[in-house]
C-alpha cells in the first residue's frame, strides 16, 4: 500500500468459500452488497493518536479543533473526551458543540466577521472569546456582548500554503495600534494575537515568521496598557497519511519560535485551530461502482474504462473542486491497469472524479475505497440530483472505549 498518497483502493469480489463464515458473524457485510449508498468508516483512534502526538510533539500548544473541517458528532465527542478545545465559526456550530456537552470556556468563535445574531447567541451562553480584525467588528461586539473577551487576528504570510486566508481575514500591522487604541475607547477587554498560515502549509518557516509578528503586536499592547496573555497559531497543520515528518518539522520550528518569543516563563498560554491534522486520515470513504463504459481514446487508440460510482464532487469529494489542498485520489492495487475515468452520480458533467486514472479493472458492484476523506469533505456534501449523501459509521477498539470509559 502507497502510504504517502492519497488512495483509491479495490474491494476485491468476495470469494464464494468465505460465504458461509461472512454470513455467520458480519451483518453489515450483506447490508454492504445491497446497498450502493455511499459511507465513511470514521477510525476514532486515529484521532486518539494523532492527539497523542500533537501533546508530545507540542506540548505547550493547547488544540482548539477547528469545528468546520468536519462536524461529525462523533468526532466532537471523541474530541471532547480527549480534552481539546473547539475552535467554531458561527452559531451554529456553537450550538452544535454545546449540545454534545462542551462548555463554555472550551470555545474560541475564532471567525473575525460575525453576524450581530451570532454574537448574541455567544453571549447568552457565555461563549466569551472570540477573533476580530476591524473597528466594524468592534463596534458589533460592544453592542452586544460587553463581557467578550477578544483576540486580535493578524494577517501573516500564506503563500507558501494551498488555502490563503490573510487577504480575507487579519489586520495589517500598520492599522493595529489604531485597533487597539479603539478597544481601549470602547472599554473591551483584548486578550490576545490569532494567526493562521493558511490551510495545507508547506513552509515551517511562515509560523516562526508569524509568531514573530504577534510578539510585535504583543510588544505594542503592552505600551497601550493591555495585558494579553493568549496566542492562537490557528491551523494549516498536516493531517493525512504522509503528515508525520513535515508536522515533525512544524512544530520544531514553532517551539523554537515559542521559546524564543514567548518563553514559558512569559505566562503566555498558547493554543492553535487545528482542523485537518486531526480528522484528515481518520476518514475512509467506500463508494459504489453502480455503472461501467469501456471506450476507446479517440485520440490514442487506447482503452479507457468509465465508472459511475456512488458518491462525487457534489458529495464529499467536493473536495477536489475546493480544498486546493485535497487535489486528487491514487490506487495502490498492483494488478493491472486501465486508463479510468471515475464520474459521480450526477447528471452533471463536471462531476467527475477523475480524468486519467490508471486502476484495475472493476466491476459494477465493486466497492472502491478512499482514504484521507476527513478534511473539508462530508461539511460541504449536498445531496444535488437526490443522490443519497455518504453515511457515517464512526469505529472505536474496545481498547480506546475502556481507556476513556465510554460506556
Ligand atoms: N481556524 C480558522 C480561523 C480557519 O479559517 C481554518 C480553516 O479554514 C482553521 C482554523 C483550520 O485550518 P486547518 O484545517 O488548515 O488546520
Amino acid at each position: 500500500r502507497n502510504a504517502t498518497a492519497p488512495a483509491v483502493f479495490l474491494q476485491l469480489k468476495k470469494k464464494k468459500k468465505k460465504k458461509k463464515k461472512k454470513k455467520r458473524c458480519v451483518n453489515s457485510a450483506s447490508f454492504i452488497q445491497d446497498s450502493e449508498v455511499p459511507f465513511h468508516v470514521a477510525n476514532l483512534d486515529d484521532l486518539h493518536q494523532k492527539h497523542i502526538r500533537w501533546l508530545r510533539t507540542l506540548p505547550r500548544v493547547k488544540p482548539f479543533y477547528a469545528v468546520k473541517c468536519n462536524s461529525t458528532p462523533a468526532v466532537i465527542r471523541m474530541l471532547s473526551t480527549l480534552g481539546t478545545g473547539f475552535d467554531c465559526a458561527s452559531k451554529g456550530e456553537i450550538e452544535l458543540v454545546l449540545s454534545l456537552g462542551v462548555t463554555p470556556e472550551k470555545i474560541i468563535f475564532a471567525h473575525t466577521t460575525k453576524p450581530q445574531s451570532h454574537i448574541k447567541y455567544a453571549s447568552t451562553r457565555g461563549v466569551d472569546m472570540m477573533t476580530f480584525d476591524c473597528e466594524e467588528e468592534l463596534l458589533k461586539i460592544s453592542a452586544c456582548h460587553t463581557r467578550a473577551k477578544l483576540v486580535l487576528r493578524i494577517a501573516v504570510d500564506d503563500s507558501k500554503s494551498a488555502i490563503k486566508l490573510s487577504q480575507k481575514f487579519g489586520t495589517k500591522p500598520s492599522v493595529v495600534k489604531k485597533l487597539l487604541e479603539r478597544c481601549k475607547e470602547l472599554d473591551l477587554e483584548v486578550i490576545g494575537v490569532s494567526f493562521h498560515v493558511g490551510s495545507g502549509c508547506t513552509d515551517s518557516l511562515a509560523y516562526r515568521q508569524a509568531i514573530e509578528d504577534a510578539r510585535h503586536v504583543f510588544d505594542t499592547a503592552v505600551l497601550l496598557g493591555f495585558q494579553m496573555k493568549l496566542l492562537d497559531i490557528g491551523g494549516g497543520f498536516p493531517g493525512n497519511e504522509g503528515f508525520q515528518i513535515q508536522f515533525d518539522e512544524f512544530s520544531k520550528v514553532i517551539n523554537e519560535a515559542l521559546d524564543e518569543f514567548f518563553p514559558a516563563d512569559s505566562g503566555v498560554q498558547v493554543i492553535a485551530e487545528p482542523g485537518r491534522y486531526y480528522v484528515d486520515s481518520a476518514f475512509t470513504l467506500a463508494v459504489n461502482v453502480f455503472a461501467k463504459k469501456v471506450v476507446m481514446d479517440d485520440v490514442t487508440r487506447i482503452r479507457v474504462m468509465m465508472y459511475y460510482i456512488s458518491d462525487g464532487v457534489f458529495g464529499s469529494l467536493n473536495c477536489l473542486m475546493y480544498d486546493p489542498a485535497h487535489t486528487n485520489v491514487a490506487p495502490y492495487l498492483h494488478r493491472k491497469r486501465y486508463r479510468s475515468i471515475i464520474w459521480g452520480p450526477t447528471c452533471d458533467s463536471l462531476d467527475r472524479v477523475t480524468a486519467t486514472y490508471w486502476m484495475p479493472e472493476v466491476q459494477v458492484g465493486d466497492w472502491l475505497l478512499i482514504d484521507n476523506m476527513g478534511a473539508y469533505t462530508v461539511c460541504c456534501s449536498s445531496d444535488f440530483n437526490f443522490f443519497d449523501k455518504a453515511d457515517i459509521y464512526p469505529v472505536l477498539s474496545a481498547q480506546t472505549w475502556n481507556m476513556f470509559n465510554l460506556s
